[in-house]
Parts: structure tokens; C-alpha cells; sequence
């Protein structure tokens, strides 16, 4: 395929715009890529093969599915936009490895739809320029459903894909980095500026590549228990975890006996949750977690 023929060009997108009447719904995060070398690069960094199926949210026009046709082996799209359904019919009808679903990805059953799509066993990885409305409601679906995948490679808000791969001890370092390195090594491996995208959005993207886990590094008693500390300890950032933990278990236990338990946990209760790591955490969740069961 020829770069002039490329969907993800200015010329092109035009055309199809106009062609179709079609107008940008804001309150859907329509901001469609033109640039044909920042879909290459984010191929590459997904590390696609002609094995590879591959799921995309929000095709949008088809920019990336082109890409995804050209350099996997299927495509399920899920767009949400029914008024895109018969523009991708046209864009990509010189494909037949795409399936578009016309559905909300947040009320589909990826599982079923994958398994109507895909060979049994065969390697699959989702890639896309989210919705930035709903980038993080999406990703922990997709996250928590523990979906039969190896990758995700998603553009994103860059502020967004920074809090999702910090290291603690930074300043975007919370409950968000922690939920999602629980299920994927996460690693922010490209900026994008604005003028990739037509309607240019208002803030600044990055690709964010999640390399999904097998098992999780560390081991918790109970998740949820362990999600609900973590975010309790980010309650009040400048606050000490003496004071948010006392605030969360305040119907539970004293102030005195969170200070006791933290102590037992090894954890000094003056720290904030901004320096604990995933495996100190963890303790803590634990520790707390064996004495509310007593
Ligand atoms: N992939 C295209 C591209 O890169 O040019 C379009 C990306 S655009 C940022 C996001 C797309 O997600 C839009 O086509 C929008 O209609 C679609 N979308 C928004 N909310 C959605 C949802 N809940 N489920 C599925 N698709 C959605």
C-alpha cells in the first residue's frame, strides 16, 4: 500500500469528511490521526505480526484498522459511533480480515466477541487512540476482565499515561499506577504532539505500552481490600498514612491501633503513600487485611 492512498492523511480524511457529511462529536473524543509515520511507529512499538489478532477501540475512520488489516492477521473494531459504520464499510473494503462492532466498549462482551473472532489459542493484542473521555474506565475493564491478551499499546492523555507508568516517589505516583502495574508492566514509549490529530484536542498525548502480566508481582490477601487501602493512603496526598489509614478504618480501629498495625507491618505510619512500593503496600493490605478477619 502506497503512503498517498494511507487513510491517516490530511487530503484523505478531508475527503472523506466531506464526502459523507460527516461532523465530529466532541462528547465521543473524535480526534482522528492524520499522520501516517505515528501509526507506524505505534505498530511497531505494539509488535505486530501476521499471526497477531488484534482488537482496536474506536476505528474511528479507520485510520489505525488500516494498519492493523495490513500487518495482523484480524481486526475486531469496536466503535460506538453508529454513523461511522458505513464509512468504515467504504474505507476498508479492501479488506477482509476487519470486523467492526458497532458497540459501547464498556457495555461488550470482548470476551464472547473474541471468541467468535479469533482462532483458538491464537496471540492477541489490542492497540488504539482511545476515547480520552473514558481512557481510564476502559483500560481497567479491559484490565480487570483479565482478557486472554498480551499486550495493549493505547494513545492517550500524556499526563494520563504518566500517572498509569510512575514509579513511587514521583509526582505522579498513585492509585492509578498501582492498579495498573498490579496487571501489566507499563512503560510511556512515545509523546505525540497535538498536530497529528484533526480536530486537534486540547491536551497533550503519549503512547502508553502495557505489557500485561502473568502473574501479579505480588501477592495480596484479598484485591479488593488491597485496591481500597491503596486508594485510602492517596486519600489526602500531603497527608501521613497515620492519618488517611485512621481516617478509612476510623469505624474499625483507633488511631492507636492503625499506628500499631502499620508498626507491624514494618511501615512508619509518618511516611506518605507516595513512597510506599506496590510490595510494601501489599504488606500493609495484608497486615490490616488478617486483622479485620480476627
Ligand atoms: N482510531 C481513530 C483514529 O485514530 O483516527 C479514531 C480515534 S478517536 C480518538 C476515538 C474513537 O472512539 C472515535 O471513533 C469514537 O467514536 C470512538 N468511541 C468513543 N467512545 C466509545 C466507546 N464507549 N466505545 C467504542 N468506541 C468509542
Amino acid at each position: 500500500m502506497t503512503q498517498e492512498k494511507a487513510i491517516a492523511t490530511p487530503s484523505k480524511t478531508k475527503e472523506i469528511l466531506h464526502k459523507h457529511g460527516f461532523s465530529f462529536k466532541k462528547s465521543l473524543g473524535q480526534n482522528f490521526l492524520i499522520d501516517v509515520q505515528i501509526l507506524k511507529n505505534i505498530m511497531q512499538h505494539a509488535g505486530i505480526d501476521k499471526e497477531t489478532g488484534t482488537i482496536e477501540i474506536g476505528p474511528g475512520m479507520g485510520a489505525l484498522t488500516e494498519q492493523l488489516a495490513i500487518h495482523s492477521d484480524h481486526v475486531v473494531a469496536f466503535e460506538i459511533d453508529q454513523r461511522l459504520v458505513p464509512i468504515l464499510e467504504e474505507t476498508l473494503q479492501a479488506y477482509d480480515n476487519v470486523s467492526v462492532v458497532n458497540k459501547d466498549i464498556l457495555e461488550a462482551d470482548i470476551q464472547n466477541e473474541m471468541k467468535e473472532h479469533f482462532k483458538e489459542g491464537q496471540p492477541i493484542k489490542i492497540v488504539a487512540n482511545l476515547p480520552y473521555y473514558i481512557t481510564t474506565p476502559i483500560l481497567m475493564k479491559l484490565l480487570m476482565e483479565q482478557l486472554p491478551i498480551s499486550s495493549i499499546t493505547v494513545m492517550i492523555q500524556k499526563e494520563v499515561a504518566e500517572r498509569m507508568a510512575a514509579s513511587p516517589s514521583s509526582k505522579s505516583y498513585g492509585s492509578l499506577s498501582i492498579a495498573v502495574q498490579y496487571y501489566t508492566e507499563a512503560k510511556v514509549v512515545m509523546n505525540v504532539p497535538k498536530t497529528v490529530f484533526m480536530p486537534q484536542p486540547n491536551v497533550d498525548s503519549s503512547v502508553l505500552h502495557l505489557t500485561l502480566r502473568t502473574e501479579p508481582p505480588v501477592q495480596v490477601e484479598n484485591e479488593t481490600f488491597f485496591f481500597d487501602l491503596v486508594q485510602a493512603s492517596f486519600a489526602q496526598r500531603r497527608k501521613t498514612l497515620n492519618n488517611n489509614l485512621a481516617r478509612h478504618f476510623s469505624d474499625k480501629y483507633t488511631k492507636q491501633e492503625v499506628a500499631e498495625l502499620m508498626e507491624l507491618a514494618d511501615i512508619d505510619g509518618s511516611r506518605r503513600g507516595e513512597s510506599l512500593s506496590m510490595e510494601e503496600f501489599a504488606r500493609l493490605a495484608n497486615m490490616f487485611y488478617k486483622s479485620v478477619q480476627k
